[in-house]
């Protein structure tokens, strides 16, 4: 059976490249009939913290993305001493003495010749008596893996085709610290290897670890399990994903108002394709369409002009109840309180415009006061007495008919025509004095949900305020 899992460490919260990943693993175990494992990578005792793994877990249940079975690393210590002893007594490891002083020189020195650091091996290679002795001491130790010195290491991966590595590059890496702590690339493959994970599906920044632990899987006499490395996601310019080019956390496009299936949608085209033209599909489309021969080798650009506009699709296809129901907490966040026939009718004439839930607390002047107004258009449509006096000779003549969209706008046409205006003379200081703004969905409209009372109350009290 296709067993795949997503391994979040929870050191800060679920951010859009691990909801990418995760998805990816979701749509190949739901499209190969298998299962995905969730795996909370927490032995860094410092950097994991409670709250962040409560993030990842509701960010994932928010996205639909459920998990099969749940395992924590934290749980799993006596699992991992065992096989690093295996490795011990079949002679892969060996005890590193170096302190971090002596380690931190090396560095230093590798810098200065310009050559990548690797360890140098100087606890490999001494003799018992020496190892013996520093024992003695009580010297604390790391425990590193030997890795081979010569040949090559290979990766089939499915995304990638082969990617090879000279044996003699790849340092070797500790597999428990001086506390005797674990480390990833140690805990993934006996993970992996124990939980009968069959494909690896992670992000391409996971490439220069995966030799390393194919080296582990050997030496465990495990079997290997197949890889995927799934592209990185640059921001639009193609520059690294920084928190305001879309790097942020899966529960920050929640709070903007973003549907989480236009999320999955977005998501599940960064770096797949599943059609040559289009490019909206639900879920379940997307989980038929899957495949790992679709996803691609470069890297994927995080475009937000698709992110809206997807997300306005979604919001589209519900019925205006269920976009009352889902704005009303955008509204009430915001100190606000719809009346519940008001708040469809506002839907109604937002639904066209609205890109995300929270985008309808810019038409608050549905149900409250007006206290701002734009102060361009207060120069530009409230400053010479002529147009104002206009404004009001129309306040006057309006107030007697009825605030129905379509007589309203009679109305309004024939003002102009009698008055010698253009049409655009009256609706923009209009709509100033209604919303405060200079953009708003159609005049009449608004005036009609408004109602009179009210539209009558705020020419009133632009006329006060200029
Ligand atoms: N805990 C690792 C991470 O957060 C998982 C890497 C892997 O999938 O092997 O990146």
């Amino acid at each position: 059976m296709v067993t795949v899992r997503f391994a979040p460490s929870p050191t800060g919260n679920l951010h859009i490249g691990g909801a990418r990943t995760a998805l990816f693993n979701y749509l190949f175990a739901k499209n190969q009939k298998g299962k995905l494992l969730l795996r909370i990578e927490d032995t860094d005792k410092e950097r994991s913290k409670k709250v962040y793994e409560d993030n990842i877990f509701a960010s994932l249940k928010w996205l639909g993305l459920e998990w099969d079975e749940l395992y924590r690393q934290s749980e799993r210590m006596e699992t991992y001493k065992e096989y690093a002893k295996k490795l011990e007594t079949s002679g892969h490891t060996y005890r590193c003495y170096c302190t971090k002083e002596e380690l931190d020189q090396k560095r230093k020195l590798y810098e200065k010749l310009k050559k990548p650091y690797k360890y140098d091996g100087t606890c490999r290679k001494l003799s018992p008596e020496e190892a013996q002795d520093k024992e003695k001491k009580g010297s604390p130790f790391v425990v590193r893996f030997k890795m081979p010195s010569s040949g090559q290491t290979v990766i089939n991966d499915l995304v990638r085709g082969k990617i090879s590595f000279e044996n003699s590059e790849l340092d070797d890496i500790i597999i428990s610290r001086t506390d005797g702590i674990p480390t990833y690339n140690f805990c993934v493959v006996v993970d992996d290897a124990l939980m009968q994970v069959t494909h690896i599906l992670r992000g391409e920044d996971h490439i220069s670890n995966t030799p390393r632990q194919i080296q582990l899987y050997a030496a465990l006499g495990f079997k290997l399990p197949e890889f995927a490395h799934i592209p990185l996601i640059l921001a639009s310019d193609k520059s690294r994903l920084s928190k305001r080019a879309g790097a942020a956390a899966v529960t920050e496009y929640q709070e903007e108002g973003y549907l989480p299936e236009a999320l999955i949608n977005f998501l599940s085209l960064l770096g797949c394709s599943y059609s040559a033209s289009e490019e909206i599909f639900p879920l379940s489309e997307i989980i038929n369409r899957f495949s790992l021969k679709n996803v691609n080798k470069s890297a994927a650009i995080f475009d937000f002009t698709k992110l809206d506009y997807l997300n306005g699709y979604y919001i589209r296809q519900k019925s205006e109840t269920e976009i009352a129901g889902l704005v009303k907490p955008f509204l009430l966040k915001a100190g606000i309180t719809p009346g519940e026939q008001t708040l469809l009718k506002v839907v109604k004439l937002e639904k066209e415009r609205l890109k995300k839930l929270a985008d309808i607390v810019d038409s608050k002047y549905f149900f409250t006061e007006v206290t701002e107004y734009d102060p361009a258009g207060m120069e530009k449509h409230f400053k010479d007495p002529l147009k104002i006096e206009l404004f009001k000779k129309f306040r006057e003549e309006i107030a007697g008919i009825d605030f129905k969209t379509a007589e309203l706008e009679t109305f309004t046409r024939s003002f102009a025509e009698k008055n010698g205006k253009k049409l655009g003379e009256l609706v923009h200081p209009v709509r100033l004095a209604l919303t405060g703004k200079l953009i708003s969905p159609g005049l009449f409209e608004v005036m009609e949900v408004l109602g009179k009372d009210t539209c009558l109350k705020r020419f009133d009290k632009i006329l006060q305020v200029i």
